[in-house]
């Protein structure tokens, strides 16, 4: 759809299947003229994907997505327009990256444990310099033929409360905020309706939340009403994206999709630039 804009996807730099310079191409097929490039923990996929969208007259926003965990529930918070090439915010993102690879040595420990051996070394083969996850791990065992697809490979032993599942330490939404705003960036709460705690979003505002994530693929027609409504209530932006990851990841969703308003980019900038004189 021209015009378009997309404020969630994921390249090679965390657990995305396609490069930055792919992804940017891809985004030019779709008509996408704003795009979000949010990895997991990492903003290394950001100069390649500026350079690429010169060429197709495209915006690269600057952002990130960091999971944190609450009592029995996973929130994802994403960070836009964030100062990236501050020292202290890329040895902060460091950190959290070595956490996700001692998690990585645990996870394949417990797997072996289970008679699935695997090594880090496989996992860290398909990820290489991307910030590891449990999407490289669900590849490593597709590649050994244990299981056939990510998605079985989370059903059976990754996911969440899966037996192979192991926590690592990570922030509380809370403190993601916060780490967003500290690096001047508008922090937006990710796919909420994956959740269930929406019971949250008041404190979270209270830490400094601009922005729920309300037009997401797996977001029912209701649930974008009611987050339209808590933005309005709020005082927040009601953001969207497609969380593109690409073919063979597990998540089945198309760049550009949902169609997102120009216009929820221009709030979204407001808020930046606020936030950046604030
Ligand atoms: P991690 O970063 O190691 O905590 O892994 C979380 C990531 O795995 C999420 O951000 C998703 O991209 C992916 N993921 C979570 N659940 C599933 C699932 N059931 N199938 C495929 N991918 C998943
Ligand atoms: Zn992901
Ligand atoms: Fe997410
Ligand atoms: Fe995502």
């Amino acid at each position: 759809m021209p015009g378009g804009v997309d404020l969630h996807s994921h390249t090679t730099a965390s657990d995305g299947a396609r490069s930055p310079r792919e992804l940017v191409r891809l985004a030019a097929k779709h008509g996408v003229r704003v795009l979000a490039v949010t990895d997991h923990d990492s903003t290394s996929g950001l100069p390649e994907a500026i350079d690429e969208a010169a060429h197709h007259g495209i915006e690269i926003v600057p952002g990130l997505e960091i999971n944190c965990d609450v009592p029995g529930a996973e929130i994802h918070v994403l960070g836009y327009c964030v100062d990236w090439r501050a020292e202290w915010f890329e040895a902060f993102l460091a950190g959290q990256r070595a956490e996700r690879t001692a998690r990585v040595h645990r996870i394949v420990e417990r797997l072996t444990e289970l008679g699935v051996p695997l090594t880090a070394e496989e996992v860290f083969a398909i990820c290489k310099e991307g910030s590891p996850g449990r999407p490289h791990v669900a590849q490593a065992m597709i590649k050994r033929g244990y299981v056939k697809s990510v998605r079985e490979a989370f059903d059976r032993y990754l996911r969440a409360d899966g037996p192979a599942n192991v926590p690592r330490r990570r922030l509380t939404p809370i403190e993601a905020v916060a780490v967003i705003r500290r690096a001047h960036g508008v922090p937006v709460l990710a796919h909420p309706g994956l959740a269930d705690r929406d019971a949250l979003i008041p404190e979270l505002v209270q830490a400094g939340l601009a922005g729920i994530e309300t037009y997401y693929p797996e977001h029912s027609a209701g649930q974008i009403e009611a987050y339209r409504a808590l933005c309005r209530t709020h005082d927040l932006v009601a953001t969207g994206g497609s969380d593109y990851h690409g073919p063979h990841t597990g998540r089945a969703s198309t760049l550009g999709s949902p169609h997102v308003p120009l216009s929820v980019w221009h709030e979204l900038r407001a808020r930046a630039e606020r936030l950046e004189r604030a």
